[in-house]
């Protein structure tokens, strides 16, 4: 099979890829070893967050990305028909919570610094953020308002998008793994091998989550991205509505931290099924998927502290998946160091939801040459802060 451009991994990242691709006439095939959105993007929650990141490129990426969601919002049901599933778009507002003086002050640093960079970011006093979230504890010490934040439904949404791609002219195989590269004489990689023959390809893109660094090593490329472990809880439907995505303000250091211990950090966000998602654990175990009860009971002891109606919750489901981490907390974006041919479109750890429209319009403007809407140099493969950690 020969085609111009292949993408590896059907999750959100690839759905975003091959979607903006086709929609640019390129002749695109997406492969999976498993199913379509089987995988991370199955299994994390939906939030398209500004509220979480500081000043720099990832904020960047998430502005723009969160502009394309908005639009995206609007325009998909066109693009793949209105009998399709909501992508279930809720521009909710996040709600930032502190428990404590010395988070207080913290919290306020971080947003007087978002704000210089463009972020809404609104301080509340604690009966504020009561009015605006009743069931918070009245211990909490200070709150940030971030009405930029969003959420959408990540496996409906990666699904849609694959959709779209497919209904632009691009190529789904599922159930068909690489295996290995093919080159040709001067190193050049010329496709891949897979579980169902050779697939031909000018350009190949690594988007393959957290199998994307041992993918990049198969295929001949240096790429230092693994799984960091992340589990939730779902309560059963809760007559209380949580109006907002709240979560606690040590949320930020949790995200941005590279500490490979366990870390619990509280998320907490209703579903527009009325269930509550309750986030978030981040720990360094490879890819061990089993359910530690331990870590669960740390995640729902937290969210009660800062939510005590969650005390009368009832737990329907627990699940685990691998965040793909990069060292440096940005994602990889762009060629490889070395192998001609070998691109990539990962490393988005907590935030590939979030970040996957924009991700692929900067693949999309790489790939054919064009100028891109915003820098992509700090998402280079060639980034200084990753030569020489893989
Ligand atoms: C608990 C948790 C909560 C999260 N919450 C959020 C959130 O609120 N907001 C947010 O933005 N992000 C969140 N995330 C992160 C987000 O889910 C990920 O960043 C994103 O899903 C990564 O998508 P992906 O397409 O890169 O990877 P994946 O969805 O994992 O897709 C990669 C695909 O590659 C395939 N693959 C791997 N190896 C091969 C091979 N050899 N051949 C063929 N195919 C292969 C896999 O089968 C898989 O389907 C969360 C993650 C977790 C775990």
């Amino acid at each position: 099979m020969r085609v111009k451009v292949l993408v590896i991994g059907a999750g959100i990242i690839g759905a975003a890829c091959a979607r903006s691709l086709a929609r640019r006439g390129v002749d695109v095939t997406v492969l999976d070893r498993g199913p379509a959105v089987g995988a991370t993007s199955a299994a994390g929650e939906g939030n398209l967050l500004v509220s979480d990141k500081a000043p720099g490129a990832e904020l960047t990426l998430a502005t723009y990305s969160l502009d394309l969601w908005r639009s995206l919002a609007g325009t998909i049901a066109e693009e793949i028909g209105e009998a399709f599933a909501s992508i279930e778009f809720d521009a909710k507002g996040g709600l930032v919570v502190a428990t404590s003086d010395e988070e207080s002050e913290g919290l306020t640093r971080f947003a007087d610094a978002q704000r210089r960079a463009g972020v809404q970011a609104r301080p509340l006093d604690v009966d504020e953020a009561l009015a605006l979230e009743p069931g918070l504890a009245p211990s909490i010490t200070s709150a940030v308002y971030y009405p930029q934040d969003a959420q959408v439904q990540p496996a409906i949404a990666a699904e849609a998008l694959l959709a779209s791609a497919r209904a632009a002219g691009a190529r789904v195989m599922v159930e068909t793994r690489v295996t290995g590269p093919r080159r040709d004489a001067s190193g050049r990689l010329t496709g891949v091998a897979t579980s169902r023959g050779d697939v031909v390809a000018d350009h190949v893109v690594v988007a393959a989550g957290p199998w994307s660094g041992e993918l990049a090593t198969l295929l001949g490329g240096t790429l230092d991205v693994g799984p960091r472990k992340g589990c939730l809880l779902v309560t059963s439907r809760m007559p209380h509505r949580i109006a907002h995505k709240v979560y606690d303000a040590s949320y930020v250091g949790a995200v941005q931290s590279g500490d490979r211990d366990l870390q619990v950090a509280t998320v907490i966000e209703s579903t527009a099924s009325g269930t509550v998602l309750i986030g978030s654990s981040r720990q360094d175990v490879g890819f061990d998927a089993g359910l530690d009860v331990a870590v669960l009971r740390a995640i729902a002891a937290r969210a009660v502290r800062l939510m005590p109606l969650l005390g009368g919750a009832s737990v329907m489901r627990a699940y685990c998946g691998f965040r793909p981490f990069s060292r440096d907390h940005l994602p990889v974006i762009g060629p490889d160091r070395d192998v001609a041919g070998l691109w990539y479109a990962t490393g988005h750890e907590g935030a590939g939801i979030g970040l996957a429209p924009g991700t692929a319009e900067l693949v999309t403007a790489l790939l054919l040459g064009e100028p891109t809407a915003i820098t992509a140099e700090p998402f280079s493969s060639r980034r200084p802060s990753l030569v020489g950690t893989a």
